[in-house]
């Protein structure tokens, strides 16, 4: 694949600011999730960028227009400097919320974080229950400290956001879990049906839920809305629905280098957290300012505008609102990053999102098919 060569006074006028900016401070972390969106040879990756480095990214990130900041993993508690980063990201001014398992975090420093200036944290579940729970994120002790951190966020004041990866091993636990996210009083709820990057694209026939079970999900979380609006609860559930169960995809992150920017913990400065798979050479946050990444790096040129789309995209009527959907997914299906996102009904590949959704009906898998996210399995893979 080459780079294409845009002018820049073309690219600096058409292409706004990074909004949002996510900081993947780590690819370390003690669970096992087999649906983490890390790259399969994470493993490989053991450089991660130096307190002063990220503060320098921090900045200038803030200087062209983000706003919103992501401190996101691997695990980021695992960062011993993570304090020092949410001070330096008040400072600057941004609205900072921590992406976390909730494993290494303890009461106190949820109050430091507090004082430093978080504005949010999100604690990911695995379960409603302890065994699928800690199986999933092969850790025996993962539920408990999970449901401890849940009500230490809670009490401290913050905005309580739980997130669930949903696929065919939990999907039967949709009352459940609400049940669980009621209980604890969350004020919201992300109910994620798995999306196949990473490793759960390494793990989809494992993961990947039938259409039967997709819709029984669908109408549980509709009636449990219904009950909550009945009762006066305030909690709301945001259902995620998986893009292959879709006849056409999303405008994935709103569009190539439109409006966010992930900076991995190498300083590989990429579009979204997926792309690092792409056969593209992305910058790096130690040899680049962020400025000319973002507005002239011919990576995340690379999929900006139209011009760059084959058939059908190119002459779509559809494709100002979803950009001929998404680049990885694209790669993952098809081995060609520039094609339509085979999600899309009229994309020549739609038949690979068909075939997964029949074998998705007939599918006998367990929990011991699953490739589970840990390093030793990581180079496994990178060796293959
Ligand atoms: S998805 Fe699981 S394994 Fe991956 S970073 Fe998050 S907690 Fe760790
Ligand atoms: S053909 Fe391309 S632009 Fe048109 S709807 Fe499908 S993915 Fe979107």
């Amino acid at each position: 694949m080459t780079h294409r060569d845009i002018a820049p006074e073309q690219r600096s006028t058409e292409v706004g600011p990074p909004l949002w900016l996510l900081a993947e401070l780590t690819y370390r972390c003690p669970l096992q999730c087999p649906y983490c969106s890390n790259p399969l040879d994470f493993a490989h990756t053991q450089t991660e960028l130096s307190t002063e480095q990220w503060m320098e990214v921090l900045r200038q990130g803030r200087e062209m227009g983000a706003a919103q900041l992501g401190f996101s993993g691997g695990e980021p508690l695992v960062r011993q400097d993570l304090a020092e980063l949410i001070g330096e990201a008040r400072h600057l001014g941004y609205y900072s919320n921590l992406i976390t398992s909730g494993i290494g975090l303890t009461k106190a420093k949820v109050d430091t974080f507090l004082e430093a200036g978080l504005d949010h944290i999100q604690v990911s579940f695995q379960a409603s229950d302890s065994e699928l729970n800690n199986a999933l994120a092969g850790s025996r002790k993962a539920f408990e400290q999970k449901l401890a951190m849940a009500r230490a966020v809670k009490e401290a004041g913050y905005p309580m956001v739980l997130n669930f990866v949903i696929h065919r091993h939990n999907i039967h636990q949709m009352n459940d879990i609400i049940d669980l996210c009621d209980r604890l009083d969350a004020d919201y709820v992300e109910l994620a049906t798995c999306q196949y990057y990473g490793w759960a694209f390494r793990n989809r026939e494992a993961l990947m839920p039938s259409k039967t079970q997709l819709l029984t999900a669908e109408t549980a979380v509709k009636s449990y809305r219904e009950r909550l609006a009945a009762s006066g609860s305030r909690m709301k559930l945001i259902f995620v629905t998986p893009d292959y169960y879709e006849e056409r995809p999303k405008a994935c992150m709103n569009g190539w280098g439109s409006l966010f920017l992930t900076v991995a913990p190498d300083g590989t400065a990429l579009p979204c957290h997926s792309a690092r798979m792409l056969p593209i050479d992305f910058p790096n946050v130690c040899e680049t300012d962020l400025r000319t990444i973002w507005y002239d790096s011919p990576g995340f040129n690379h999929y900006r505008g139209d011009s760059w789309m084959p058939e059908p995209c190119r002459s779509c009527d559809e494709k100002a609102r979803d950009f001929g959907g998404c680049r990885c997914q694209a790669y993952l299906l098809t081995g060609n990053a520039d094609n339509a996102d085979p999600v899309c009904s009229k994309s020549p590949h739609h038949d690979r999102v068909l075939a997964a959704r029949r074998a998705a009906d007939h599918a006998t898998t367990g929990l011991e098919d699953l490739t589970y996210r840990n390093t030793e399995n990581s180079r496994l893979f990178f060796r293959s």
